[in-house]
C-alpha cells in the first residue's frame, strides 16, 4: 500500500453537508483502518470507508470533561502505535475551536506522526449558505470567530468584549447558543449598536438547517420563539443585512426535505445526488436488493441460443447487467446478438444496452410495458420469435400481450428481486427518528419491499407524500391501500423529480407563512 503505516490524520469533515470534506478527506476516510469521530460529524461521510474500517465514536455531549478529550488523544496515540491507518474526524476545521491543537500535539509529544486536513469551518459554511458575505467593501473588513463558551459575564473573560463590541467587524460565535443572551447583551453593553444585525444559524448545509435574523437586542426572543437547539453558530454584524437578498440556499425547491430513496443501494446514487442538489435530504433505505438467479441452466440455455431469436426485450437495467454478465460467463459477448434486434423500455436502459455496444431497435414512446404491447406487437410478424429477459416478479401481461399479437413469446427469468433485510430496521427507525416528507419508488417491488420492511406498520410513513415513477408502480401504491401523491409524467428518474418537485412546492406555497 502506498501510505505511510502508523499516521493519525486529523481530518476536516466539514459542517454537515457530506459533499463539503475535502476531496483528500475523502479518499483518507475511503483508505483509513480506523476513524474516530464524533457527535457532529455527519454519518453518511462513514459510509465511505472500508466495511473493515473500525469506527470508533468519541462524542462528547455538549460540554464534557476534559478527562474525555485526553482519554481521545490517549486512543489516538494508542492506535498510531499499532501502526494503523487512523482518521480522526472533526466537524468543520480541526483547528477551530476543535480542540485539534491538543490532539496534535498529543501526537507530536508521543512521537507519532500526523497530518491534518483542513476543513470547511462551519461559520464560513453558514454564512455562505444564508448569504453572509463575512466581509464586503463598505461594511466589514475585518471578520473575527470567537466563542460563546467563554463566560461573557464574568470578568476574567479571555475575549476583549469593548474591541468586539466598538469595531464594524463581523462577528461569529460558535457554542453560542447557551450564551445568547449574555453575548448579546456585552457587546450591547460595550457600545455595538442595539439594532446590529444579527443570524443564529442551526446545522448549517444540512437540509434541517435553520435560520434566525434578528438584531443584537431581539436575538434571545427571536431564538426561544424559534426553538433553536446547538448546534448553532452566531454570527453579527452589518453584512447580516445582505442575507436577505442572498440566501440561496432556502430558496432551492427541496430545502429542508427529507426524501427516502427505496431503489436498490447499487442504482440510488443518481436520484440520491439529484435530490440533495435541490436541497433536499436523501435517505437511502433500499427495500429491495438485486440477486443473482439461484440457477442458471434456463438463462444460459436462452443466451446461448441467441442467435435464433428475433427480438430481445428488456425492461430495466437489472436485466441487462444480468444478461451480459452471463454473456460473458459463458465466454460470450455483444456479437452473440448477431442480428437480434433489441427492444428497451426506456431511456436508462437505453443507454444501458448502448454502453454494451448495441443500439437499441425500439423504445416506446412512453416508458412501460403496455406501450411495448401496443406498439412493438404490430412491428412483429406472425410467429417472430421474442425473448423476455426479466425480473423473477415481474408481470405477465407483456408475455401475454405479444403472445396475443402473434408472437412466440419465450420469457426467461434473468435475476431475482429480494426483500433488503437491512431495510426492516433501517426504515422502521428513520421513519421514526424525524419526519420524512416524501418516499420515492422506482418500480412496483420496491413497493412490495417497503410493506414487507414495515411488517404492516404503513402508518410509520405519516403524512409524507408518495411519489412513483409510473403507472404501473403507481398501482402497486394503491393496492398496497396507500396513496399516491405524484406520478411522473415521463416515466424516468427526472420525470420522478419533477413530479416530486411540483408536489412538494405546491405543498409548501398552501402552508401557513410558506414560500416557493
Ligand atoms: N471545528 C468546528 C467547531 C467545533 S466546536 C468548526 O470548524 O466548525 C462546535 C460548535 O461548532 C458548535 O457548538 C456550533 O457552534 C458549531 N457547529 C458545528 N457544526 C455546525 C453546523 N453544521 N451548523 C452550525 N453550527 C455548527
Amino acid at each position: 500500500m502506498e501510505h505511510a503505516p502508523g499516521c493519525v490524520y486529523l481530518v476536516g469533515a466539514g459542517p454537515g453537508d457530506p459533499g463539503l470534506v475535502t476531496v483528500r478527506g475523502a479518499e483518507l476516510v475511503r483508505q483509513a483502518d480506523v476513524i474516530v469521530y464524533d457527535r457532529l460529524v455527519n454519518p453518511a461521510l462513514l459510509k465511505l470507508a472500508r466495511p473493515e474500517c473500525e469506527l470508533v465514536y468519541m462524542g462528547k455531549e455538549g460540554r464534557g470533561p476534559s478527562a474525555a478529550q485526553r482519554e481521545v488523544a490517549a486512543r489516538l496515540v494508542e492506535f498510531g502505535r499499532r501502526g494503523r491507518k487512523v482518521v480522526r474526524l472533526k466537524s468543520g476545521d480541526p483547528y477551530v475551536f476543535g480542540r485539534g491543537g491538543e490532539e496534535a500535539l498529543a501526537l507530536a509529544e508521543a512521537g507519532i506522526p500526523f497530518e491534518v486536513v483542513p476543513g470547511i469551518t462551519s461559520v464560513l459554511a453558514a454564512a455562505a449558505y444564508v448569504g453572509i458575505p463575512v466581509t464586503q467593501r463598505g461594511l466589514a473588513t475585518t471578520f473575527t470567530i470567537t466563542t460563546g463558551h467563554d463566560h461573557p459575564d464574568e470578568t476574567e473573560s479571555a475575549i476583549d468584549w469593548s474591541a468586539l463590541a466598538r469595531s464594524s467587524h463581523t462577528v461569529a460565535f460558535l457554542m453560542g447558543i447557551e450564551h445568547v443572551e449574555k453575548i448579546c447583551e456585552r457587546l450591547i453593553a460595550e457600545g455595538r449598536r442595539q439594532d446590529e444585525p444579527a443570524a443564529l444559524v442551526r446545522w448549517a448545509t444540512r437540509s434541517d438547517q435553520e435560520v434566525v435574523l434578528a438584531t443584537l437586542a431581539t436575538m434571545v426572543g427571536a431564538a426561544r420563539e424559534a426553538g433553536i437547539q446547538p448546534p448553532a453558530v452566531l454570527l453579527v454584524g452589518q453584512v447580516v443585512r445582505l442575507s436577505e437578498q442572498l440566501n440561496w440556499s432556502a430558496r432551492r425547491p427541496l430545502h429542508g426535505r427529507r426524501v427516502l430513496v427505496t431503489r436498490p443501494r447499487e442504482q440510488a446514487d443518481e436520484l440520491s445526488e439529484r435530490l440533495r442538489a435541490l436541497g433536499a435530504e436523501a435517505i437511502e433505505t433500499p427495500t429491495i436488493r438485486i440477486a443473482p438467479l439461484a440457477t442458471f441452466d434456463a438463462l444460459d440455455d436462452a443466451l446461448r441460443r441467441l442467435p435464433e431469436v428475433d427480438w430481445v426485450v428488456f425492461t430495466s437495467v437489472n436485466g441487462v447487467e444480468a444478461t451480459f454478465e452471463r454473456l460473458d460467463h459463458l465466454g460470450l459477448d455483444a456479437r452473440a446478438f448477431g442480428r437480434v434486434r433489441v427492444a428497451v423500455i426506456g431511456p436508462a436502459t437505453e443507454r444501458r444496452v448502448r454502453l454494451r455496444g448495441i443500439r437499441a431497435d425500439f423504445i416506446p414512446a412512453t416508458y412501460t410495458s403496455e406501450e411495448i404491447v401496443k406498439q412493438l406487437g404490430p412491428r412483429l410478424e406472425r410467429g417472430s420469435r421474442v425473448l423476455l429477459l426479466r425480473a423473477d416478479l415481474a408481470p405477465s401481461h407483456l408475455a401475454t400481450g405479444l403472445t396475443a399479437r402473434g408472437a412466440d413469446v419465450q420469457s426467461v427469468v434473468a435475476y431475482r428481486t429480494l426483500p433488503d433485510d437491512g431495510a426492516r430496521t433501517e426504515l422502521p427507525r428513520v421513519l421514526r427518528e424525524r419526519r420524512v416528507h416524501a418516499v420515492t419508488f422506482t418500480s412496483a417491488s420496491t413497493v412490495r419491499g417497503l410493506l414487507a420492511a414495515l411488517d404492516g406498520e404503513v402508518e410509520l410513513l405519516g403524512g409524507a407524500l408518495i411519489a412513483a415513477i409510473g403507472p404501473v408502480t403507481a398501482r402497486a401504491v394503491e393496492e398496497a391501500g396507500l396513496r399516491v401523491d405524484a406520478v411522473a409524467r415521463d416515466y424516468t428518474i427526472d420525470g420522478l423529480i419533477r413530479a416530486l418537485v411540483e408536489r412538494l412546492v405546491a405543498e409548501r406555497v398552501s402552508e401557513p407563512g410558506g414560500h416557493p
